[in-house]
């Protein structure tokens, strides 16, 4: 499923590759173009890190000319280095040999850098990976971001808001393997079509941590359930049917789409919508699907690092009117009984099919 991933991620990006090899435990990837795949790499889960290397023969000379001419090519003046070299399979020589040598031919030839080994903390670093009859030389190590290749989980449907949460929500449900499939519900009239845009571009932005996979965002007009809410409900409870209804119109879409669970970017206390009292009343609504709440204990300073990371930060701060419907003073501690009870009064079933009959598919 990885190796799938990666060839869709390189062929995507025009990279393709001459070879992909998968041998112990390890990924070697064959192309012209190494830094740029390995940078993009580095958004493909179940990747923990990227180094991109030249390959040569694992005749020593050849092992000690090319990492000399790495050193050359990277090694800064009166700056520290390391060599190490990791082995597998049968040679003439030993790693120590290797490094021993390397480091030498480094001082020798680069004599003008005013080079020093530290071997505990050095500024830089000679890897060298023999494996075989073949030899890879690296410099320097890219983070991948972890986590499973995606579409080992089945898929989840997120509740995509435009705000900072959802996005980082989504991400995390990717992370662990699940294919993600965004719903994004339009409060028109009661904001502006900039929270649809930033919507979108969020999908799009998480859309690059699982290419190769679909890219369509389920639009969900809610705008008239959310005004139906503010004159038929009590005030107070506005923000608590809104929701319950978007669980409730992701169950349908969970259902037809074949997915596996409902996730969402709440964490404890972050809204009044979410305390954990609330928490449970929105619960119930959602009958036949759990929903998954990956940012449950994280502090807000968590969650915008993380989307900073990923590429949403900045789409979730741009300007737009938020939802006009949230009232003043909105219930913190709501209880089950009395949401059941303000819902009663209302025509669900009827809010529900009609919401599902007019959402759109887009692809983006
Ligand atoms: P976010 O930053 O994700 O918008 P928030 O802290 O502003 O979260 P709420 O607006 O109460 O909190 O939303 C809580 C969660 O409900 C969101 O993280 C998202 O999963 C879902 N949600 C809220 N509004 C929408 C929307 N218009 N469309 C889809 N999902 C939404
Ligand atoms: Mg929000």
């Amino acid at each position: 499923m990885l190796l799938r991933n990666i060839r869709n991620v390189l062929k995507h990006y025009n990279l393709t590759p001459a070879a992909i090899e998968h041998k112990r435990g390890r990924i070697y990837i064959k192309t012209g173009k190494t830094l740029e795949a390995a940078e993009k790499l580095t958004r493909v889960f179940g990747i923990s890190s990227v180094s991109p290397a030249r390959r040569t023969t694992s005749e020593k000379k050849d092992v000690i000319k090319t990492a000399l001419d790495l050193a050359r090519a990277t090694a800064k003046n009166e700056s520290t280095f390391a060599v190490r070299c990791h082995r597998v399979g049968t040679h003439a020589y030993s790693s120590m040999d290797i490094c021993k040598e390397v480091g030498k031919q480094i001082l020798t030839n680069l004599k003008h850098r005013k080079l020093k080994v530290d071997l505990t903390n050095p500024q830089h670093t000679i890897s060298i990976e023999i494996r075989d009859a073949e030899a890879y030389v690296y410099s320097e190590t890219l983070q991948g971001p972890g986590g499973f290749p995606v579409g080992s989980q089945p898929k989840v449907v997120c509740l995509l808001s435009g705000g900072i949460d959802s996005p980082v929500a989504c991400w995390l449900a990717m992370k662990r393997g699940c294919t993600m499939l965004p719903v994004y519900f339009d409060n028109a009239p009661l904001t502006d079509e900039k929270t649809t845009a930033k919507a979108l571009d969020q999908a799009k932005k998480l859309f690059e941590w699982s290419i190769g996979y679909p890219q369509r965002v389920y639009i969900v007009p809610h705008g008239k359930n959310l005004e139906t809410f503010m004159h038929n409900a009590p005030r107070k409870l506005t923000c608590l049917l809104c929701k319950r209804m978007m669980y409730r119109v992701a169950e349908c879409v969970a259902e037809k789409e074949n997915a596996e669970g409902i996730v969402t970017g709440e964490a404890i206390g972050e809204q009044a919508s979410q305390t954990l009292t609330n928490l449970r009343a929105l619960n119930e609504a959602a009958r036949n699907y759990p929903v998954h709440r990956p940012l449950l204990g994280f502090d807000k300073t968590e969650t915008e690092a993380l989307a900073k990371k990923i590429g949403t930060y900045e789409i979730s701060i741009r300007k737009a009117k938020g939802c006009t419907a949230a009232p003043n003073q909105p219930a913190t501690e709501a209880k089950l009984e009395t949401v059941k009870k303000a819902e009663e009064k209302l025509d669900l079933e009827k809010m529900v099919e009609e919401s599902v009959k007019a959402t759109k598919i887009v692809t983006v």
